[in-house]
């Protein structure tokens, strides 16, 4: 069977740019949106640039232009779009409406759409608290609009990135491990997940030619990275052969805190409690076939001991 032809939205980013580079790995033929109103953003042009060198082809389009995202669609199976959705960087969730429309009116073929989501699955995330609940909120809109249009889709449950969560120790505002000390989240034994970012964009790519993934949520919960904050403050031990010095901060104190800060603050550290004191990525039970690493069994994720690696 052909490859599908895929259309990476948003493919100069933290995440999407890992999509892009999968994409080609894996033998796609790969399309990626240039939008005019990067002008003259060196970083994102010399990107596209190396894009196109390495056999991704530049399709020109732009969100303000509905018909140049018809046109884009027009050339692909399949659209993932890894638009920003980190108030303390970007947020620009509900901007894929727009792509929903181009997609249903490019509807000649069926094309299957992956939306930027790739974190908690925020449709067990109604129960969470303003203002953060905002992230999942929009994602949901966006998986509204897809649904009542009868696109196929594929839902990425991604998890914790590694570079944020790992990096950091779990601490937020924090994305390098300290060699002194740490700050747990109460008593620091509630589990989260941990996934390297390259792993996310080669599993997702693993989907979309893959019908067991259609019209489905597939969770990326790699069985080794399920861990407490305190076993990856272990991990990190273990690689720099010293105990680093341990505080705590209770749910009521990181509540409190969480009051005081700028809104988009407010939203990041809600998802830190979600994580680390409801644990929101571990309460629940999944089908091993709904789970990547049981899906594409070929793919040797990263260990979150082996990504501490890098930080020694
Ligand atoms: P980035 O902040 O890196 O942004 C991605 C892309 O969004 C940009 O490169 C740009 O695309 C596009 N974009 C930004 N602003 C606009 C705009 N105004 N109009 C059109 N396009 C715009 O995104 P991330 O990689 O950090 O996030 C991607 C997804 O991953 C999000 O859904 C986010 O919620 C999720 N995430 C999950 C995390 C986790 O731990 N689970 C952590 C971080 C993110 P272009 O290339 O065209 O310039």
């Amino acid at each position: 069977m052909a490859k599908s032809r895929v259309l990476v939205v948003g493919g100069t980013g933290y995440l999407g740019r890992r999509i892009v580079k999968a994409s080609l790995a894996e033998g796609h033929p790969t399309f990626v949106l240039h939008r005019p109103e990067i002008g003259t953003d060196i970083e994102k042009v010399q990107l596209l640039l190396s894009f196109k060198e390495q056999g991704a082809r530049l399709v020109e389009g732009s969100f303000r232009n509905h018909g140049s995202l018809v046109d884009a669609v027009r050339q692909v199976d399949v659209v993932i779009c890894a638009i920003s959705g980190v108030h303390t960087r970007s947020h620009q969730i509900l901007l894929q409406l727009e792509l929903v429309d181009a997609i249903k009116e490019a509807g000649n073929i069926k094309v299957r759409f992956l939306p930027s989501e790739f974190g908690t699955d925020p449709a067990r995330m109604g129960h969470a608290l303003a203002p953060g609940r905002v992230t999942f909120d929009d994602k949901m809109v966006v998986r509204k609009a897809i649904e009542e249009a009868n696109i196929p889709f594929t839902y990425i449950s991604a998890n914790c990135f590694m570079g944020y969560f790992v990096g950091g120790l779990c601490q937020p505002g924090k994305i390098i491990p300290s060699t002194e000390s740490v700050c747990l989240h109460g008593d620091g034994n509630v589990k989260a997940i941990y996934v390297d970012e390259d792993d996310i964009a080669l599993y997702t790519i693993k989907t979309i030619d893959d019908h067991r993934a259609l019209n489905k949520t597939i969770y990326i919960r790699p069985p080794q990275n399920i861990l407490s904050q305190r076993e990856v403050v272990m991990a990190w031990e273990e690689l720099i052969g010293k105990e680093l010095e341990k505080t705590s901060i209770s749910e009521e104190e990181f509540l409190s805190i969480i009051k005081d800060q700028e809104f988009a603050w407010q939203v990041g550290l809600g998802h830190y409690y979600n994580v680390c004191y409801e644990g929101c990525l571990t309460n629940f039970e999944i089908d091993e076939e709904e789970e990547a690493s049981h899906l594409y069994p070929e793919v040797a994720y990263t260990r979150v001991k082996d990504y501490l690696r890098r930080y020694v």
